[in-house]
């Protein structure tokens, strides 16, 4: 597709929006403040037992992903968009060109976010990054992503210096992330600002990975208090159907935590 094939697309989405956020909420992890994506309240005229409550079943519609907010956010997502700079530059642009209130969110690996890069994506108007970082030992990153996470340690600190707005993903993988390597990764946003959202995913076997086992109940909420230990205010748990395979285990969960550290 061509930038301003995505700007139509963008214009035509803009037209159902049914949730205008300010510009510090374009983030994916504020989504689930406003709903659970059961789709209950339209179709049942009920509520899901953890709804936030703070949505009318007319600002919630189904997508291709599901019910849910359809929020003022047009999302890149795939490999690392952030390497082509220049054409989410222009994107952003014409984005913005056409709706100056649309969001735009780019979801990065981190590699293609040198300095240089973060300029380019910055003259465009790109309003706002999830950074998902795999690992902080570098021998680890490298093995799972074949190459240095060198300059991904430093994204946080330079993209919130240049004013965008940042969210931090990282993933539970047992034997290769664990709690030491999720407590350094919050430390380092956490010095950065505490206040940056932060989800900690439970990672599923795919792929070259079939052989390792998803984290438990427990070693996820073991996660969430590191992660909150380091001082971060706004952590979240993510892929809940992983590790809580039951009503009970979802009880127990908000038993352990509170319904809003649920992604
Ligand atoms: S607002 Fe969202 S979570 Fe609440 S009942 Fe409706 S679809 Fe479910």
């Amino acid at each position: 597709m061509s930038t301003d094939d995505i700007a139509k697309m963008a214009t035509k989405y803009a037209e159902i929006v049914t949730v205008r956020e300010p510009r510090w909420r374009a983030t994916m992890w504020h989504a689930t403040d406003l709903c659970r994506h059961c789709g209950m309240c339209v179709l049942w005229d009920e509520r899901h037992p953890l709804c936030p409550n703070v949505l009318k079943p007319d600002q919630v519609v189904l997508s291709p992903q599901g019910w849910g907010p359809a929020r003022n956010i047009v999302a890149f997502t795939g490999g690392d968009v952030a390497c082509r700079a220049e054409f989410y530059a222009r994107v952003a642009e014409e984005i913005k060109r056409e709706c100056s209130d649309l969001w735009v969110l780019l979801e990065t690996n981190g590699y293609g976010l040198t300095p240089r890069n973060l300029e380019v994506l910055a003259s465009g108007g790109v309003d706002s990054f999830c950074l998902d970082i795999k690992a902080y030992r570098e021998d680890v990153y490298r093995r799972l992503c074949g190459t240095t996470n060198k300059w991904i340690l430093e994204a946080p600190k330079l993209r919130v210096d240049m004013g965008f707005v940042l969210e931090v993903l990282t993933l539970y993988i047992p034997g290769w992330v664990e709690l030491d390597q999720i407590a350094k990764i919050a430390e380092l946003v956490a010095d950065v600002d505490k206040s940056i959202p932060f989800t900690i995913l439970a990672f599923f076997p795919e792929y070259k990975l079939r052989d390792v086992r998803p984290p438990n109940l427990y070693e996820m909420v073991a996660a969430y208090y590191v992660a909150k230990g380091k001082g971060l205010e706004n952590v979240k748990l993510g892929n809940i159907h992983v590790f809580a395979k039951s009503s009970e285990d979802v009880k127990l969960l908000v038993s352990l935590l509170e319904a809003r550290a649920l992604g």
